[in-house]
C-alpha cells in the first residue's frame, strides 16, 4: 500500500504564501477526453516504468511539484503493489486495459488539484497509514509536533496516579492523534469525542487498524459536552479558519470537511467551546494540548490561562512547527 512519504506533501490549513500551489489547467471537456483515450491506447499493455516516467511527466507539466511521488503512488494504487515489488517488477509487468482505466481516472483527479491521499483514501501520519474519506480533514504534518509533544509527557501523565491515563481528543476526525498516541503508550486509555458520526465511523476504523481500537472509547459529542473526566491529557486539533477565510478556500483545504475548518466569525468559536470545559474535565495536574492556527497561539493560550490553565516546566506553553509558526498550546490544570 502507499507509503509514509506522502509526508513530503505538507498541506497546512493557512495559505502558504511559502508552497505554491499547483496552478492547475482548466482542461476543456472535449479535449480532456480525446487525452484520456490516447493515454488508455498507449498504457494499455505499457511497461509499468514507462507508464510511470509519462504520468510524472504530465504532472510535472501541470506544475505539481511532487509529480514523481504522485505518480509512483497512483500506479502503485492502481496496480496494487507495494513500492518494493514496484521497483522489482515495473521494467517487466504491464499495464492491463483495466489498471490503465483506473489509472487514468485517477490522474485526471489529481491534475484537478485533488490531493493523492484523498483519491487513495489514505495519509501517512507519525509512521503509519490513516484511512481518510470526505468526512474526516486529511491529517497534516504539523499535527505531528502535538503527538511528540504528548509523548514527551508520558512519564509525567503516568506519575498523576496509578491507573491507565486516560487521553481525551476532542474532534478526533481521522483519529489521527488518538490513535497514535495510543498505539505509542500502550498504558493508556483513550476516548475520541466528534460530532460527524461518519468521521467517527473513520475514527473506529483506523483504531481497528493499529489494534487500539479495545482501548479507544468514541463518542459522539458536541465538544466535551459528555466528558465527566478526570482526563489526564487533553489534545485537539480543532477547527480554526474565520469565517472570511471559509468564503475562499485556499486550495491546500478544499477538499477537506467544513466542519472540520470552520470556527465561526474570529475563527476561536472551537476554541471557546473548549475553554468553558476543559479545567473542569482535566484532573488536577492534567495537561491540555491544543493545535493552533497561524497567528492564534497567544490569543488561545490567554483564553485558557482564563479559565484556570497554567504554562509549567515541562514544556513551553506555545510550541513552534518547522516553519516557525507558534501551532501547539500546552498548558496545564493546577493543584497536584
Ligand atoms: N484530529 C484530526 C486531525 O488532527 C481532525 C481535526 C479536525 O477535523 N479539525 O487531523
Amino acid at each position: 500500500m502507499p507509503p509514509q512519504d506522502q509526508q513530503q506533501q505538507d498541506r497546512g490549513r493557512q495559505v502558504r504564501h511559502d508552497m505554491p500551489r499547483q496552478p492547475l489547467r482548466p482542461q476543456r471537456q472535449h479535449g480532456q477526453e480525446h487525452r484520456m483515450q490516447g493515454w488508455l491506447q498507449r498504457w494499455s499493455g505499457q511497461s509499468l516504468a514507462d507508464v510511470r516516467h509519462e504520468l510524472t511527466s504530465h504532472l510535472r507539466t501541470a506544475g505539481i511539484g511532487t509529480a514523481a511521488l504522485d505518480a509512483r503512488l497512483l500506479v502503485q494504487q492502481a496496480t496494487g503493489l507495494s513500492h518494493a515489488c514496484l521497483i522489482a517488477e515495473e521494467r517487466t509487468r504491464r499495464l492491463t486495459t483495466d489498471e490503465a482505466r483506473i489509472l487514468i481516472r485517477m490522474a485526471v483527479r489529481r491534475l484537478q488539484g485533488e490531493p493523492v491521499s484523498r483519491i487513495i483514501g489514505l495519509r501517512a501520519f507519525f509512521g503509519r497509514d490513516f484511512v481518510i474519506s470526505p468526512d474526516v480533514l486529511d491529517p497534516r504534518p504539523e499535527t505531528e509536533l502535538l503527538v511528540e509533544a504528548a509523548l514527551k509527557l508520558r512519564p509525567h501523565v503516568e506519575a498523576l496516579h496509578d491507573e491507565s491515563p486516560l487521553l481525551c481528543d476532542a474532534g478526533a476526525g481521522s483519529g489521527c492523534i488518538i490513535v497514535s498516541l495510543l498505539a505509542e503508550w500502550p498504558a493508556a486509555q483513550g476516548m475520541a469525542l466528534d460530532i460527524s458520526a461518519a468521521a467517527l465511523a473513520i475514527t473506529r476504523h483506523n483504531a481497528a487498524r493499529h489494534g487500539v481500537a479495545e482501548r479507544l472509547h468514541c463518542v459522539r459529542a458536541n465538544w466535551l459536552a459528555p466528558v465527566r473526566g478526570p482526563v489526564d491529557l487533553l489534545v485537539s486539533n480543532p477547527p480554526y479558519l474565520k469565517a472570511a477565510e471559509m468564503q475562499c478556500l485556499p486550495p491546500e483545504v478544499r477538499h477537506d470537511p467544513a466542519l472540520a475548518l470552520a470556527a465561526g466569525e474570529d475563527g476561536f468559536a472551537a476554541y471557546r467551546a473548549l475553554a468553558r470545559k476543559a479545567a473542569d474535565v482535566l484532573r488536577p495536574g492534567g495537561w491540555l494540548l491544543l493545535e493552533v492556527g497561524a497567528g492564534q497561539a497567544e490569543e488561545v493560550r490567554r483564553m485558557f490561562e482564563q479559565a484556570g490553565l497554567r504554562p509549567d516546566s515541562l514544556l513551553p506553553p506555545i510550541l513552534h512547527d518547522l516553519a516557525g509558526i507558534g501551532r501547539v498550546v500546552a498548558l496545564r490544570r493546577d493543584g497536584r
